[in-house]
């Protein structure tokens, strides 16, 4: 089958009595060029291990396959996952495994380790599905994922910028996070009801130790759930250890370079490492 082919994939779905799920966001990707832009954004080399998420038809699968990598595919549809080795002609670079992305033991799957991760996520879940995988530890150098055109506008905010939120400054503590290109409903069969966008995200070193690592995420955590809030204000009403006194906040504020008057979203990352530093090291 032609996995491009929107009037072959409609084909095998009819034949197969298949009917794509949209609580599992099964939108499958029928555009070549959109494949290959995604394939060529990953930079994936021969030889590589490819971790994808969501290998659904197998279209980016066969890519990935294409191009040399050894591709460790996650999918959660049980007749998806039986069926894909053996669509793709059992190719011994490939394994599947039939999971819930969101439940895997990602300790165990990403000490493999990985090179990258190439996905075409679910919309309903790729956020989480990524953080999870972003933030670990064993992260891959490089992750390139589709995920809808809002989702990757998130990702991506600068300080400042109205999109900027708590998932953006999670994911830009370990990476570089670039819009590659934006993806039209219509390169997708069902067509979504929204767009999609191309991100790659490169791994950079953070900086932070473990102790202030939890730091950043809790303080993060609590600002953002309070983000029209000026963060002076905020952490003063929040609960120990985040809650200070008004002289220990400012003189914390201080010593981070942050103003009290600021916002969540108008903090740089330099700015939150250096809250996490503060809180982390004071008395
Ligand atoms: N990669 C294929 C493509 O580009 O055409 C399919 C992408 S489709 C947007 C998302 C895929 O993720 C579907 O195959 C769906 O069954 C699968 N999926 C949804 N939720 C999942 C989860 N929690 N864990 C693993 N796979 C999941």
């Amino acid at each position: 089958m032609n996995l491009t082919s929107p009037s072959h994939v409609k084909a095998w779905c009819i034949e197969n009595g298949f009917h794509p799920n949209r609580t599992l966001g099964q939108n499958f990707l029928i555009d070549r060029n959109i494949l290959d832009v995604i394939v060529d954004a990953a930079g994936v080399q021969p030889g590589q291990a490819v971790l994808e998420i969501g290998p659904g038809l197998g279209v980016l699968t066969e890519a990935l396959l294409a191009r040399g990598a050894r591709v460790v595919a996650v999918e959660k549809d049980a007749r998806l996952a039986s069926r894909l080795a053996a669509a793709l002609g059992n190719p011994p670079e490939l394994r599947v495994i039939e999971a819930d992305a969101l439940e895997l033991d990602l300790d165990t799957l990403l000490a493999e380790p990985f090179d990258a991760c190439v996905s075409n996520l679910p919309y309903s879940v790729g956020t989480r599905i990524l953080i999870d995988i972003a933030l670990h530890p064993l992260t891959p150098r490089s992750i390139t994922v589709l995920v809808q055109t809002e989702v990757a506008e998130r990702l991506a905010a600068a300080p400042g910028c109205e999109a900027r939120g708590q998932a953006g400054v999670w994911l830009q503590l370990d990476h570089d996070v670039s819009i590659v290109r934006a993806v039209k409903a219509s390169c997708f069969w069902p067509r979504p009801e929204v767009g999609s966008t191309i991100v790659r995200l490169d791994r950079h070193p953070c900086g932070l130790t473990p102790d202030e690592r939890t730091w950043f995420f809790d303080l993060t955590r609590y600002a953002f759930m309070h983000r029209r809030k000026q963060l002076g204000a905020s952490f003063r009403k929040a609960p120990a250890p985040l809650g200070r006194e008004d002289a220990t906040l400012a003189a914390l504020f201080a010593a981070a370079g942050v103003d009290t008057v600021a916002r969540a979203e108008q903090l740089t990352q330099t700015q939150w490492q250096a809250l996490a530093r503060a809180y982390a090291h004071a008395p």
